[in-house]
Formats: structure tokens, sequence, C-alpha cells
């Protein structure tokens, strides 16, 4: 009798008690950038361009100094960060057309787990603001990615020009009209041309609205920036702030952007429940001079596989439960994928390969080292190189943009050790024939186990 009444007793407490998942599935939002250098943040050690939100999101949160984008350009970048998966593996890389364009008659099939798929079906609400450059038709907006809304520009900001002119001349006229891009709300054009002077603060704005739309139920925010792409717009409150130009006015309402997001979190109540991470989709815009980025001691930039094409600079936050701390174990936007699943609780479908690793064990700091080892960077349908652990094999190369049209088959891969030459310029592969073996083996059994899909990119609508 005795223990019916502590077992009723203890049954009401417990129907009183939250639910013992309450609080724990955290929220996620990525703040994506396009061709954002890898120096091109302070805390990253930009001279001139200060960005004190990242900085205070770096010194308290965790700084990634070895974190790559999938790809080194936009639409495969973006395709690798939202399924966890190499872009060879579903058509969105080609050689030929390397991202889509505003005549593409393809985008990320519906057939695809995609994080917001994940967590939505898991009751997360989800929300995508910003460039998609994954399809820009109907059948395959965020709206078929089971993002609930979407709200941005469907691909670069640079397409649909309606002027002639020379690219890196028209850049640095700074006329917003003659790019004739849309803004989009879900599948609907709202604006065309996009006043882009405006683009950063109405996808902030976005993004607050979301924040407190969604804070009472897990969320995902995808808040993917059109800039710093070329070519440069700011806001009227950031013309001429930056002794970093025109590239430091932008980055720097950027960063602002990145305060506001952090605000409303906690205005919110949801700051503490709330991982951010902030990364970018490839390496800098080498051509445009002062109008790209920078990336630092990293070479070559946004396009090629050289490190600064596609090692990213990547703040982490998420205050009370991470461990706070510079990473220099290595990660990639594919491990976001898996990591969210884990930290949500959701299990993936087990019918598909995914390329990304569960970090979460570093960001909670349970974990010594990070369980990524190795890298693959691919240009285009290509493998080009391999990274293991500090080692790094080129079994191709090409610069980004200008000057190389054809790609470089060296006579034997070159070598390089990127924690003692991180800006791969001294070739070590006389000295280590066993390290390029090593990684030659680990290249081919990669290429192996790829099931390879044709390229849906070159698909013209009407063709
Ligand atoms: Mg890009």
């Amino acid at each position: 009798m005795k223990f019916a009444y502590s077992f009723l007793a203890l049954t009401l407490l417990l129907s009183l008690l939250p639910p013992a998942h309450a609080g724990e599935r955290p929220n996620f939002v990525v703040i994506f950038c396009d061709d954002l250098g890898y120096g091109d943040l302070s805390t990253f050690g930009h001279p001139t361009i200060k960005t004190p939100h990242l900085d205070a999101m770096a010194a308290t949160g965790q700084k990634w100094t070895n974190f790559y984008a999938a790809a080194c350009v936009c639409t495969p970048s973006r395709a690798g960060l939202l399924t966890g998966r190499l872009p060879v593996r579903n058509g969105m890389c080609s050689d030929t057309r390397r991202v889509l364009f505003p005549d593409s008659a393809n985008g990320l099939p519906a057939t695809e787990i995609t994080i917001s798929s994940a967590l939505h079906g898991a009751g997360y609400r989800t929300a995508a603001i910003g460039k998609w450059h994954l399809g820009h038709l109907p059948a395959f907006l965020p709206t078929a990615h089971c993002f609930e809304s979407y709200y941005g520009i469907p691909y670069s900001n640079d397409m649909s020009r309606t002027s002639k002119e020379d690219q890196l001349e028209l850049a640095e006229q700074e006329k917003w009209s003659v790019y004739n891009v849309p803004l989009l709300r879900d599948t609907e054009v709202i604006e065309q041309p996009v006043d882009q002077r405006t683009i950063t603060k109405r996808y902030t704005e976005e993004t607050v609205k979301k924040i407190h739309e969604f804070k009472e139920e897990p969320f995902f925010l995808y808040l993917a920036h059109s800039l710093p792409h070329i070519p440069l717009f700011r806001g009227p409150e950031f013309k001429e702030v930056s002794t970093g130009g025109i590239y430091g006015d932008v980055i720097e309402e950027i960063d602002w952007s990145v305060g506001q997001v952090q605000k409303a979190l906690e205005e919110a109540g949801v700051a503490e429940n709330t991982l951010v991470v902030f990364t970018s989709d490839n390496g800098p815009w080498l051509r445009f001079k002062t109008h790209g980025g920078t990336a630092g001691m990293l070479r070559d930039g946004k396009g090629s596989t050289w490190e600064g094409g596609m090692r990213e600079p990547t703040v982490i936050s998420w205050p009370g439960r991470i461990k706070p701390g510079i990473i220099h174990g290595m990660g990639a936007t594919l491990d976001l994928l898996p990591t969210f699943a884990s930290l949500a609780g959701v299990e993936l479908p087990g019918d598909r390969t995914y390329d990304g690793y569960d970090l979460s064990g570093v960001i909670l700091g349970t974990a010594e080292t990070s369980p990524r080892e190795e890298m693959f960077y691919y240009h285009g349908e290509q493998l080009y190189a391999v990274r293991k652990g500090l080692f790094k094999a080129h079994f191709k190369t090409k610069t980004s943009y200008v000057g190389q049209k054809e790609a470089v088959v060296p006579e034997r891969p070159l070598l390089y050790h990127l924690g003692e030459d991180p800006g791969e310029q001294w070739d070590i592969g006389e000295k280590h024939p066993e390290v390029l073996e090593e990684i030659t083996a680990l290249a081919a059994q990669h290429e192996a186990g790829v099931e390879r899909v044709p390229s849906l990119l070159p698909a013209i609508i009407g063709e």
C-alpha cells in the first residue's frame, strides 16, 4: 500500500514536470556568406575590416581554423552543406557549367534529404532566407525541400545582367538596377530587379521575425547572405564606414547582421538553446581585386582547390553549452547535417551514403579530437586533391578564374604540409613518398566507393 501511494505520488510529480526532452532539442541557425575569404574577419587576422560581433562570438564560442566548404563554387557547395553529401552523388556539380544559372532547368533533386527535411520531419520549424542557388524553379526552391518559407534571391546577385560591360568595370559602378535579379517570397517574385543596397538589412529583418515567430518550438534557420559576392552593395548606414573600402563596408554590415541575430535570440529567450554556425560557401573571388576578399595566408581563392578556395573562416556559438576555444581539427559544411541530426536526436535515413561527420563531441567538449581526418577537394566532377591529417596531396591543380585555362596534372602528385606550410608554397613530395603513396591509395579507395550520378547542371530550360 505504501508502495502504491509512493508510486502514485511519483506519477503525479512526473506529470507536473515538463517532458524530459523539453529544452533539450536545440535550435540551429546557419549564417552562410557568399565568397567570404579566410582572411576577411578581424578574428581571422584582417587588419582593417572590423567584425566585433563575430570576434566576440569566436571569443566565447569556437573558432574553427580548418573548416571547409564542400566545394569551391556556389551551387555544389550549397548542395553539400544541406545534404551532407558530396555533390557528385546528387548531380549538383559539373565540369562544364559549374553552377546553376537563370536559364537552368534543374536543381537539387527532391529525393535528397536536407537539413531542413530531416529536422522538419522531427517537428522543427524551418525557414530559408537569402541566396538559394539550388534551382530557381518551384520544384527546386526551398519550399520544395521542407522549408516552410523562403525569402531571398534564388541565385547569384550578378546574374541576369542587362549591361554588356565588363563585369569588373560594371561592379565598380555600383548600379544595382542592371542586375535583373528577383526577390522571391516563397515561390513568387515580389521585386525585380531587387534593390541590393537593402538586401543584407532585409534578410536580417526577416530572420529576426522568424526567430520571434518560432521561439516556442525548435527551429532551423538558414540565412544565406547574397554578399560579399560581387557586385557589392551596402545600406546607407554602412557606406564608407570601413577602412577596408566597399568590401570592408559589406563585411561590417554582415557583422552587424550577426549582432542583430544574436540580439533577437536573446530577446526571444532562446539564445542558450541555439547553436549558431557562421561560415561561407567558397573562398574570395580574386579576379575582382579590391571588390573581392582575401584568403589571408592561404593560397588562391574561389574556384580552386588550393586552400584559399575552400577553407573558410568559421565560428560556432552556443552560449552555456559549447566548450569555448580555438579548434584546429578539421570540420566541413558536410558535417552540419549529421551534427545537427545527432544534437536533435534525429535518425537519418540509412538508404544513402553521407560524407559528413558528427562534430557534436568537439562542440560540447566531450571529444578530444575531430572525427574528420580527411578532406576530399573536388573541382566540378573531378577529385583534384586530398588532405589526410596535416598532409595534402594535389593530383591536379587549377588556379581561380584568371590566368590558367586548363588543369595541370603534375608528373607526380604535389605534397604540402599544412602545419608547416599553410600557404602551400613548398612541395615536399620527394622527401615523403610514403605519405604520397598513402594519400594516393586513400583517393583511389574513395573514388571507388563514390556512386556518381550524371550532372544536372548543364540542362537548360526548353532544350
Ligand atoms: Mg560563392
